[in-house]
């Protein structure tokens, strides 16, 4: 088993961003579980599946399906979904479909096995408190609401999407608030992960202060 750097935290506050770069600084693997999520609701959606569809149902739906990463790129079944799921619908129904507990299950192993043969920096939802609850290192990267807004803004525009700054605030609630409040792996803060705001920080200053903070008692 390779070492584990997980980080988890509500959208906009800077993960992937975080920990890609973290994960480049390090020599360590980038797993991007929320691109995993948003793959396997992109597939369910595909099948006519819904939010009240019973668990049975789904499982049925993902049964063979191989969600993967080739070269920074994402794959479903061999497609390469990488911009069809960055759309803030695919987020909402990665959301919608990532409170089921099949969809968990079917992700979980996925996710550990990232880290059999290597070292990885996981970012999620439940990264340090389900998947990864024995991790080398364990973050929580929050930022205000307004903060997390205006960077899920400038993170869609940026990709051509046509997106106003009220539609970004409306995503992001909507998304924290199911996360959060979902029975199975909501998103919390882990009582041995280190906090970081990142609203009044650059990108620099937030990998400085992970940085320090995997190198204080390695
Ligand atoms: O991080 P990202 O915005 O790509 O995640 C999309 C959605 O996938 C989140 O809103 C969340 O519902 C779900 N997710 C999750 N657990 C993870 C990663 C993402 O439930 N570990």
């Amino acid at each position: 088993m390779g070492k584990v750097i997980a980080i988890d935290g509500p959208s906009g506050a800077g993960k992937s961003t975080v920990s890609k770069l973290i994960a480049e600084r390090l020599g360590f693997e980038f797993l991007d579980t929320g691109a995993l999520y948003r793959a396997a609701a992109l597939h369910l959606k595909r099948m006519n599946m819904r939010e009240e569809s019973p668990d049975a149902d789904i499982s049925r739906a993902l049964h063979g399906v191989v969600i993967n990463f080739k070269n920074g790129r994402v794959f479903l079944n061999d497609e390469d979904v990488s911009d069809a799921i960055r759309t803030t619908e695919a987020g909402h129904y990665a959301s919608v479909f990532s409170a089921k507990k099949a969809v968990r299950d079917f992700l979980l192993q996925t996710q550990r096995d990232a880290a059999v043969h290597n070292d990885i920096v996981a970012e999620g939802r439940d990264m340090t408190t389900v998947v990864f609850p024995d991790a080398w290192k364990k973050f929580f990267l929050d930022a205000s609401e307004q903060g997390r807004a205006k960077r899920r803004y400038l993170q869609l525009k940026e990709k051509g999407m046509k997106i106003t700054m009220e539609e970004a605030s409306a995503d992001v609630r909507e998304r924290d608030k199911r996360d959060s409040s979902r029975d199975i792996a909501p998103l919390k803060k882990a009582d041995d992960a280190v906090c970081i705001d990142t609203t009044d920080l650059s990108l620099n200053e937030v990998i400085e202060e992970v940085l320090k903070a995997v190198n204080k008692t390695q």
